[in-house]
């Protein structure tokens, strides 16, 4: 068993199982996950106690595979224990440091836009695999500030996976991270995002949306046609005044499809009434993709100003190494290590 794979309450089941002493699961907790010990040097547990859970758990972090680092991003290209690979992007802010995890093997939904979207699901991680991504990201490049979920794969399609992700991740005796550090970003999946107030983490909330155009969005992202525009919207209204929470709406201005004048006059009549704000974000061209890179952007931000929308650029991170979601994966499809584990 992955020792990250459960949760504090989870482990306190274990020991309780076991006629031991439940407090043990905090004690554990508190020296692996905070103070960063080794099973062997906990002073707190017994021998006996030591001897069993090293038989019962395995502590093994992923291997490394690449590493493409441009001093401000560092995209690590990680080696499951099936051998399966996942990519993990360090993010180094100005004020602090953050980590955007994946959350599957390959993606299954499809937007055009997205380099993950052409790679299909192999599989979803455990919450294990992917804590193990904050905990390595954090031995190798030292204190994460802020966790984004939104590497590889939708979360939404490993909802509980996620969920006990985000509960060992915000645990005080775990990762530690406030939910205010913790953003998770959907491309819309309705009956999941309804679920999301069992996380009680009090996380960001972003949604990729990209356009406020039914047949547009439908067209860059198939699962439109599932839970098409209105119902999104409904939904994630809902949500935030009934978690009193402010929504991210994420945007890619991609030239000619979305980015015109009328198409920013749509989004900001469709999110108007939502305690929210829009992130823009500059495409990043990839060489299979006949996306290019609006040159509409400062008019689409002001007409979503004018229209008293709040909305900012998002500073472009990793263009220089290929951090663009997939892009890393993609690339490494090519080599024998990936090819090794059949993907
Ligand atoms: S943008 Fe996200 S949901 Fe869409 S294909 Fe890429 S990884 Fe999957």
């Amino acid at each position: 068993m992955l020792f990250y794979d459960y949760t504090l309450e989870m482990l306190e089941n274990y020991f309780s199982e076991r006629d031991e002493n439940k407090a043990k699961a905090k004690i554990l907790y508190k020296a692996l996950y905070r103070n960063g010990l080794r099973l062997s040097d906990i002073t707190e547990l017994s021998e006996k106690t030591k001897a069993i859970i090293a038989d019962d758990f395995s502590f093994e972090l992923p291997a490394e595979a690449a590493l493409h680092d441009d001093g401000e991003t560092a995209k690590v290209l990680l080696r499951l224990s099936d051998g399966s690979m996942v990519e993990t992007v360090l993010m180094r802010h100005g004020y602090n440091t953050g980590v955007c995890v994946s959350t599957q093997v390959g993606c299954s939904m499809g937007c055009t836009f997205c380099q993950s979207g052409r790679m299909k699901k192999i599989r979803s991680l455990t919450a294990g695999e992917i804590v193990s991504q904050v905990l390595y990201m954090s031995k190798r490049f030292g204190n994460i500030g802020h966790i984004s979920v939104m590497g590889i794969g939708e979360p939404l399609d490993n909802f509980d996976n996620v969920k006990a992700f985000m509960e060992i991740a915000s645990s005080p005796y775990g990762l530690s991270l406030g939910g205010r550090h913790i953003t998770l970003s959907t491309c819309g999946i309705v009956p999941y995002i309804k679920r999301l107030d069992e996380v009680k983490c009090g996380f960001n909330l972003a949604i990729s949306l990209h356009s406020a155009d039914s047949a547009i969005r439908s067209e860059i992202m198939p699962v439109n046609r599932r839970w098409g525009i209105d119902e999104l919207i409904k939904t994630v209204k809902e949500y935030s005044e009934k978690n009193k929470q402010r929504i991210a709406f994420e945007y890619i201005l991609i030239d000619k499809l979305n980015d015109s004048a009328e198409q920013a006059e749509k989004l900001a009549a469709l999110v108007k009434d939502i305690n929210c704000f829009v992130n823009l974000i500059p495409y990043n061209p990839t060489e299979n993709s006949e996306y290019r890179r609006s040159e509409n952007a400062d008019v689409f931000f002001d007409v979503l100003k004018k229209r008293g929308i709040n909305a900012i650029f998002r500073r472009e991170f990793g263009g220089s190494i290929k951090a663009a979601c997939g892009q890393l994966c993609a690339e490494c499809a090519e080599h024998a290590e990936y090819a090794e584990c059949g993907k």
